[in-house]
């Protein structure tokens, strides 16, 4: 056995279904050998075809399971996911305030793609004032990026300059996953950490999944505590999302297709 175990929390929301969120995050840090803590920040009832209910757990609940992990675990990475309102923001705020792990990477959660809500539209503001200044990386897409920043994201011009707006919101580093723009037949995510920019380029896979955007930031967490520097970590998780949703399966009876993690 060796000596020192790293882990990722994450804290984010539960999927029933087994496809995204909590689920996804501790199937993929598995799939990179890297030991999953979880602090459920809220609790979906959901399966292939949508979110039938959500339950937000009282915020001490949640700091109870947050002080749990930093209590006794090696945190090197924390992953955050679905928040639901500004209230579970301050609470996930206030203890990565106190714990100050290695690295944080946001994934700025709003709507499912579904089109079930995941996070109150009262508490974007509370995600830009209090977790963007801390975060290492956020992995929003454009719908979400054009939230964050309040206006339109039509075009690859516009996406290059939304990296540096969303940089001056105070993340250390940004990835505008592209999915959403039409740029032919290719996807391409934007990594800017204000001194290189990357693009990341792949095909466009026919295939509509669920829970692609956990995976992909809790891969990059996975791979953040595995040691790599943010942007091989952002190009070997966009790898891992891209071989993962090749091997997806349709485990109900609704049309999203869940990641094989393995
Ligand atoms: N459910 C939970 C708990 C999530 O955290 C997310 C996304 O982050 C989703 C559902 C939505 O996943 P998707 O948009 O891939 O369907």
């Amino acid at each position: 056995m060796s000596a020192q175990v790293l882990s990722a929390l994450t804290i984010a929301g539960s999927d029933s279904g087994g496809g995204a969120g909590i689920q996804a995050d501790l199937k993929t840090f598995a799939a990179h050998r890297v030991h999953g803590l979880s602090a459920l920040a809220a609790l979906t009832a959901q399966h292939t075809r949508g979110v039938t209910a959500v339950h937000v757990p009282p915020v001490d609940f949640l700091r109870a399971q947050i002080d749990a992990c930093f209590d006794d675990f090696e945190i090197q990475a924390v992953k955050l996911g679905m928040l639901a309102n500004a209230s579970v923001i301050d609470c996930v705020a206030d203890a990565l305030e106190h714990y100050r792990p290695p690295f944080i990477v946001l994934d700025p959660v709003m709507v499912a793609t579904s089109g079930a809500k995941l996070l109150a539209d009262d508490a974007l503001d509370a995600l830009r004032q209090r977790l963007l200044p801390m975060a290492t990386l956020i992995t929003p897409n454009i719908p979400e990026a054009e939230l964050l920043l309040g206006h339109r994201i039509a075009d690859a011009a516009a996406a290059e300059r939304a990296c540096a707006e969303l940089l001056d919101l105070g993340a250390t580093a940004v990835l505008l996953k592209g999915g959403h723009l039409f740029e032919g037949q290719r996807v391409i995510d934007r990594f800017d950490d204000g001194v290189a920019q990357h693009e990341y380029i792949h095909t466009r896979l026919p295939i509509d999944a669920h829970g692609t955007g956990c995976t992909l930031a809790s891969a990059i967490a996975a791979q953040l505590c595995n040691g790599l520097s943010l942007a091989n970590a952002c190009e070997a998780a966009i790898d891992y999302v891209a071989r993962a949703l090749q091997g997806g399966y349709r485990p109900g009876r609704g049309e999203v297709l869940v990641l094989d993690h393995f």
